[in-house]
């Protein structure tokens, strides 16, 4: 059978809100998609289609890719350049496609970390996988202690000069290196685009280390991932761990999270959710769109119907001062600090 050509929505800058990456000329829609762990081989690309065209229809132009994301590591990235192949290329100008290098890759020394040698030809991969000639964003994922800081930053500013990245960003760096590193960038005319660090209702690190603050002050946007601390901060797992969940899989998210304190809390976010009109998915999201220091948030989901769920996070992103208040009691005994 002929695959019918895709053609998006004509709506789909409608209702999407689009934030100015720190002191950058671009705009990022509030809501990314992640392609972490549903879209590599292990999904059906019927799903990874879905869930990619209707991401796109409703305005998030914005895609997270990494080297490593799968599962088979690489095979996210594969499948994102089926899809440029099959249906997005003629939108490449509308589309804002990040990747990434630092943690394990290949094996021997230079397939992992931050050298020089790693990240160039960890790009030049992703390119290939992706049928790309550039990513709009080319991110240095972890701070590597053993690699000089220097050698890191000045790879990410020749990635740019060479046209293989318009920007750069960092992922999970320490607050001390990242400030180092925004100045080395900014001096050589590379200013850093995003920082990306784990940030939600119960994962308090960047906002207490310092990180969210040095990003407004640096002129760097920040974006926050897993914003529903992998599917914790939903309905998800409020009656067990269903069959077809992350927990299930028991890969990045353990069921020894879910501690009798942990349940009490999600249900109490839950209860706070529902009285707001909104699903816990929704007001996890909501929370961290109602801070204008955060740039987007970028959704992983295993489904076209999540995705939906969470666009409708949208419309509801102001707290009165009590549900602020709520939220904090109700999550105090479960943030990480
Ligand atoms: P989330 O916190 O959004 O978790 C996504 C999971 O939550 C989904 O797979 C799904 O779980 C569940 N979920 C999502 N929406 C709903 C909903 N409405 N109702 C019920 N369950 C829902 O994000 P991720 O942890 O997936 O991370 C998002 C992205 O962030 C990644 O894809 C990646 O791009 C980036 N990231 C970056 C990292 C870095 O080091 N820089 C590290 C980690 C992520 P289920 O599969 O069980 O259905």
């Amino acid at each position: 059978m002929i695959e019918p050509v895709y053609s998006p929505s004509a709506r789909r800058y409608d209702s999407m809100e689009y934030r100015r990456s720190g002191r950058s000329g671009v705009k990022i829609p509030v809501l990314a998609l992640g392609l972490w762990h549903n879209f590599g081989s292990h999904k059906p690309f019927q799903d990874v289609k879905a869930m990619a065209h209707y991401a796109f229809d409703k305005g998030i132009c914005h895609f997270d890719l990494a080297n490593n994301y799968g599962p088979e590591y690489g095979t996210a990235e594969e499948n994102f350049g089926r899809l440029m192949d099959m249906s997005f290329r003629p939108y490449r100008d509308e589309m804002l496609i990040s990747t990434k290098a630092g943690w394990d890759m290949w094996p021997g020394p230079y397939g992992n970390w931050g050298s020089r040698k790693y990240l160039f030809s960890s790009l030049d991969q992703s390119l290939k996988r992706m049928k790309l000639d550039y990513v709009d964003v080319f991110y240095s994922h972890r701070w590597d202690p053993e690699t000089p800081l220097e050698e890191t930053m000045q790879a990410l500013v020749d990635i740019v000069r060479q046209g293989k990245a318009l920007y750069v960003g960092l992922s999970r760096y320490p607050a001390e290196q990242a400030q180092k590193a925004y100045r080395y960038l900014a001096e050589r005319d590379v200013p850093c685009l995003l920082y990306q660090d784990r940030y939600n209702i119960i994962d308090r690190v960047p906002q207490n280390r310092g990180l969210i603050d040095l990003c407004t002050e640096s002129g760097t946007g920040f974006i926050s991932f897993s914003p529903l601390q992998q599917g914790l901060l939903t309905g998800r797992y409020l009656n067990g761990i269903p069959a077809d969940s992350r927990m299930a899989r028991g890969t990045s998210l353990k069921e020894d999270v879910l501690t009798p304190t942990m349940l009490g809390a999600l249900n109490g976010l839950n209860d706070l959710a529902c009285k707001r009109g909104q699903s816990l998915a929704q007001m996890a999201l909501s929370w961290l769109l109602n801070d204008n220091r955060v740039t987007s948030v970028i959704i992983g989901a295993s489904s076209v119907a999540q995705i939906e769920d969470n666009l409708q996070s949208l419309g509801n992103t102001a707290f009165s001062e009590e549900e602020l208040r709520l939220i904090e009691e109700i999550s105090a005994p479960v943030q990480l600090k």
